[in-house]
């Protein structure tokens, strides 16, 4: 087994291997003073007004930054504590166009970082706590700092959801991931699991038999919770089997996944099942908590965007995972990034509190 094995998407975390301290440290650049922008002061103690701030510092947020910035929108970014997003726990990444022999998740986010700050984005490393946007200038706080802004591009990413098993975190990235569109590559020959019953698992239960000599759904009831359609294409491939009313208890392996505890959900019988590699397909959850007062979630709890990057709020957009529910990749966040940069540019200017941007700008 590879020991490069890793979430190669974007978005969702898969290895361990690199701890959130490293992680955070990697992307930790000391703030640099605005280049000039229109209305950002460039103290980080509060009371700052700014064009637009963006909240989120993964690769649609700090793309969002990039363009905005060129924009002379001197951008500010409410990054998070631990900033970059996902790709920070990531390891190789190998399907982001640019980089043929791949780049590690926090390399790559750290040179977005350093490309947003070249043009005069300031990141602040501290979460969002609250936000008011019941009229303009829209409120923030962060750290217990107001911050106010003409718009708002919220960019905060979703998180794939965990077993919260001890030793599920310590191999993420060493057999355990949460995404086999990223890395089913590295299972070729070996057997697998997923666990989960819903589409995602089926899905993914299905792709994986592309690389894998036996993948095992295991889901914790009698009946998926998938499409009949679904089920019926993971069912008919002979490479699939199920085990049905399990729940997985460990996961084993010293420095790579090695097997699986298993117990019996109706007889609580546990047993130990060989494995080389585990994914997990429970689900996703985006992160809206805090806009969950002004703005509109889809029955998945995903942000739901108007006229490509619109939000119900007038000024506020949205890009990245936070409402994407079907690409969920690097690339297609940093492209919602984009068009969300543009898209308050141009909104500003037709409010009247940005300059026309000449096309050479973008
Ligand atoms: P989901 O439908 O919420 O299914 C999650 C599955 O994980 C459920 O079977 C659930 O078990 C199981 N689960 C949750 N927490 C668990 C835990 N702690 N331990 C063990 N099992 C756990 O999520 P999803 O499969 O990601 O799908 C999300 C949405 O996207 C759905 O609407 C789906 O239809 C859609 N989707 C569509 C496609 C497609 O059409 N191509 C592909 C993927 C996803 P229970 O069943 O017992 O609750």
């Amino acid at each position: 087994m590879p020991d490069d094995m890793s979430d190669l998407k974007l978005g969702f975390p898969a290895i361990s291997m690199i701890d959130d301290g490293d992680a955070a440290s990697a992307a930790a650049v000391v703030a640099t003073p605005q280049a000039g922008g229109p209305a950002t002061s460039s103290a980080d103690d509060g009371g700052s007004h700014s064009r637009v701030i963006i909240i989120g510092s993964g690769p649609a947020g700090l793309t969002a930054a990039i363009y905005a910035a060129r924009a002379n929108l001197a951008p500010v970014v409410i990054g998070g504590y631990v900033p970059g997003g996902q790709l920070m726990i990531t390891s190789d990444v190998e399907n982001f166009p640019g980089f043929p022999d791949g780049i590690q998740g926090p390399e790559l986010m750290a040179k977005l970082r350093e490309q947003a700050e070249r043009f005069g984005s300031r990141l602040i490393d501290v979460d969002l706590e609250r936000i008011d946007l019941s009229a303009r200038p829209f409120h923030l706080w962060a750290d217990g700092k107001e911050y106010t802004a003409d718009s708002v591009i919220v960019a905060t990413g979703a998180s794939a959801l965990w077993l919260g098993l001890d030793n599920e975190t310590r191999l993420r990235g060493r057999g355990v991931s949460a995404c086999a569109t990223c890395d089913g590559f590295f299972f070729r020959g070996k057997s697998v699991a997923v666990v989960g019953g819903g589409d995602t698992a089926l899905e993914e239960a299905t792709f994986l038999t592309r690389f894998a000599t036996n993948v095992t759904l295991i889901h914790r009831r009698e009946q998926f919770r998938g499409s009949k359609i679904m089920v019926q294409r993971a069912l008919d491939n002979p490479k699939v089997s199920t085990l049905m009313n399990t729940e997985v208890v460990d996961v084993l392996g010293d420095q790579v996944v090695s097997g699986l505890r298993l117990r019996d959900t109706v007889t609580g019988q546990e047993s130990d099942m060989p494995i080389e590699g585990l994914f997990l397909a429970i689900g996703y959850k985006p992160n809206t908590d805090v806009f969950k007062d002004w703005l509109t979630v889809d029955d998945k709890g995903y942000l739901v965007v108007h006229d490509e990057t619109g939000s119900d709020v007038e000024g506020v957009f949205i890009a990245g995972d936070v409402h994407d529910h079907r690409y969920r990749q690097a690339i297609t966040a940093a492209a919602d990034g984009c068009k969300a940069a543009i898209d308050v540019e141009r909104w500003l200017e037709s409010q009247g509190l940005a300059e026309a941007v000449t096309a050479s700008a973008w």
